[in-house]
């Protein structure tokens, strides 16, 4: 064992091929220190090599070749101003082939010996009629190398810098080999107990170290790879898993046993509709959880329109009911204006004090806030991360509501954590974008999740369509149609900082094409966007939703902040240029009250395969949960800042968004081991135990973020 760990943290200087040069290359470029780091340095690629071509079957010009050669003649060119070529003669047993070199002529010259036989590889041109190789891959052709390039032959990242200092990836694959050749006869430990092996069919730890890097064929590469990602995903797995637990037997946290006089009256008086059953079930679970003595985490998904809101909300009456503060944190100003404004009406008559801050509450009415908070006067404190800083500190604040979880990293989670006194508050983080269920458990696998899966009764599909240009004087005409219908209509157009002053062109140009379309005082437009004063935002968007205006023309500004029933149509102009979960987003703001809702996809006619893998999904389906699904395999998980923050994305092999059968069965039965065996005692699963001792630190960083 003692030895095992030696080798493993041996100085990578000392092995065959680097010395103290190389090393440091290394180290700075990829973080290889010791012979473990290079061991799991893994390929990102393979290039089939398993067998040689003759050089008479060759008969397509481009095609990637692997000869086995025998150097016939070598000619050194002398060229003008030394650039010199080297033309080199060589033959297999059917056929001949030039191999030539521009550069490194010198070196290759002497390497080069007549009559010797090599590996070579490369792509064939053809020269009036003659087959060539330029620069082809070269090796003589010996045992070693024969092991190590007739398989599939790894391919490694490596930098520029480090390609410009000879450590290519057919260096870094020489320097691999070494280490291997090295560790044959070395024991290394086995990570997985034995039953899990056999349960999975998984090869052994050592056996998929070396096929990783020189797999002989596709099915040992498929073998080492599932090895390696079962691997990952269950340790990734078992510190989630574990330390999720060892929270759950730390933090305490307030017990809410009442349901009191404000939830009570709230639900027989102010309620203005029936809670749907997923509505209902969510805020049982999140009883249980705060009348438990245990501090709550839980996530709450639910798509756009789901009625999050109500659901915070009478989250936060038990809080006060049970006689805390409560506050809710938004990402954005306009959204967190929003939520002030609806849970004002919304509790009109329980007698609450509710107040908003941001940044741009200032001077005396901030001072006279943060003292009546401090004092217990305001219930509820509803704002943006201004409610973060220090500054801001509650009398006794019991329970946190986080909108939109993914724009939040878990730093700003924890620093509101500090703002309860003898227990960290209860946490509910909201998110309206869904996240696919693997990576959900992964990502919050620290926290526990409910799900609104259900719409509100009456909802109807939106509608989508994807048209081109062409076809607006049919949508023109439908939008005449629909205001007759007294119908209201958003149209929406893209607006990134990057190209902020053409936007907003483009966005005044669309306002003035409208006018010319729906001129007054036949009809009304409001437009709206980031750039005006608030103030009048205000006004622009109250005349919409009071039905003065029949069109609102804005910027994504009105991705959230509006609720207008009465609109039935959204037009999204240059829609390619949104990310699909926005567009999803745009689209929840139609279809909300009985009439049927549309939804129109403008762009022009040439669109980016993802592109039209967006709008197609938009057209096919109104799930949000499938929505982001797709997003997620177009952009990868790394937007989500919850992801980044984790380590998580330090995934080697696995994804998890591709390796969803293995991440599912790796923590089936990771949940299985602990719930059998919790502190990993039974001598099954001492090679598991091994792995947490070991690595400690992980443990710990992971129960401090949750
Ligand atoms: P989100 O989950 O996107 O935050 P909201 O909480 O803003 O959704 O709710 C969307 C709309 O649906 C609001 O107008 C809200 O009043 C309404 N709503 C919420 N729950 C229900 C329900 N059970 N029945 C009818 N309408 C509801
Ligand atoms: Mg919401």
């Amino acid at each position: 064992m003692q030895r095992v760990n030696d080798i493993f943290s041996t100085p990578i200087e000392f092995l065959k091929g680097v010395g103290p040069k190389r090393s440091e290359l290394l180290s700075k470029e990829l973080d290889i220190k010791v012979f473990k780091d290079l061991l799991y340095h893994f390929p990102f690629r393979y290039v089939d090599r398993t067998g040689f071509y003759k050089i008479k079957d060759i008969n397509i010009e481009g095609l990637t070749v692997q000869l086995k050669v025998k150097i016939v003649e070598k000619q050194l060119i002398k060229g003008r101003n030394r650039r010199n070529r080297l033309e080199v003669l060589a033959k297999d047993e059917s056929g001949f082939i030039n191999l030539l070199w521009f550069q490194g002529v010198k070196w290759m010259d002497s390497f080069l010996e007549e009559e010797k036989e090599y590996i070579i590889f490369g792509k064939v041109g053809f020269n009036y009629g003659k087959k060539n190789i330029v620069h082809p891959e070269i090796e003589l052709y010996n045992n070693e190398n024969l092991a190590r390039n007739v398989a599939l032959t790894p391919v490694y990242s490596s930098t520029e810098k480090l390609n410009s200092k000879g450590l290519n990836s057919r260096n870094i694959s020489k320097l691999t080999y070494n280490l291997l050749t090295k560790l044959k006869d070395e024991p290394i430990q086995e990570t997985f107990p034995e039953y899990i092996l056999s349960k999975f069919q998984l090869i052994p730890l050592k056996q998929a170290l070396f096929q990783i890097h020189f797999p002989k064929n596709e099915t040992e590469l498929e073998k080492a790879s599932k090895r390696l990602k079962f691997e990952e995903l269950f340790f990734m797995q078992l510190r989630l898993l574990y330390s999720k637990k060892q929270r759950k037997a730390k933090i305490k946290g307030y017990v809410f046993e009442t349901v009191g006089k404000y939830f009570n009256k709230f639900y027989s008086e102010n309620l203005p509709f029936e809670l749907t059953g997923a509505q209902k079930r969510v805020i049982k679970e999140i009883r249980n959880d705060i009348r438990s003595g245990i501090q709550m985490n839980r996530l709450l998904q639910g798509d756009v329109g789901s009625g999050k809101t109500i659901v915070a909300l009478m989250t936060i009456l038990i809080a006060i009911d049970n006689g805390f503060q409560a506050c809710i944190m938004a990402p954005t100003e306009i959204l967190a204006q929003q939520h002030y404004n609806s849970i004002e009406n919304l509790v009109k008559g329980l007698g609450l004090n509710i107040a908003f801050l941001s940044g741009s509450v200032k001077g005396k009415k901030r001072n006279s806030i943060l003292n009546a908070l401090e004092s217990g006067d305001i219930n509820i404190l509803i704002g943006t991360h201004a409610l973060i800083e220090p500054w801001v500190r509650f009398a006794n604040l019991g329970m946190v509501i986080i909108d939109e979880q993914h724009r939040f990293g878990v730093k700003q989670r924890a620093k509101l954590w500090m703002k309860g006194k003898k227990y960290p508050p209860h946490v509910l983080v909201m998110t309206a974008t869904p996240i696919p269920r693997t990576l959900a458990m992964t990502v919050f696998g620290d926290l526990d999740v409910s799900k609104i899966d259900e719409l509100p009764p009456g909802r109807k599909e939106i509608k989508t369509y994807h048209l081109y240009d062409n076809k607006r004087p049919a949508l023109i005409k439908f939008m005449k149609e629909q205001i007759a219908l007294g119908r209201q209509i958003y149209v929406v157009f893209p607006l990134i900082e990057e190209s902020e002053k053409l936007d907003l062109q483009n966005l005044q140009d669309g306002y003035e094409r409208l006018l010319e379309q729906f001129p007054r005082p036949d009809y009304q437009m409001s437009i709206v966007h980031g750039k005006m004063k608030p103030a009048d935002k205000d006004y622009e968007m109250n005349r919409f939703k009071e039905g003065k205006t029949q069109i609102l023309v804005g910027t994504t500004v009105i991705e959230v902040g509006v609720d207008v029933p009465n609109a039935t149509v959204m037009i999204i102009e240059n829609a390619n240029r949104f990310g699909l979960s926005q567009l999803h987003q745009l689209r929840g703001r139609v279809g909300r009250g009985a009439e049927s809702s549309y939804c129109f996809l403008m762009t022009d006619y040439k669109l980016s395969k993802e592109a039209k893998t967006r709008i197609n999904t938009m057209v096919m389906t109104n799930d949000g949960f499938e929505i982001a699904n797709v997003d997620m395999k177009i952009r990868g998980p790394g937007d989500i800042e919850g992801l980044r923050q984790s380590g998580l994305l330090e995934l080697q092999l696995a994804s998890l968004i591709h390796d969803e059968n293995i991440l599912t069965a790796a923590r089936m039965i990771c949940q299985k081991v602990l719930e059998e065996d919790p502190e990993l005692e039974l001598s099954k699963n001492i090679r598991l135990k091994k792995y947490v001792v070991k690595n400690k630190h992980l443990f710990r960083s992971w129960g401090r973020i949750s």
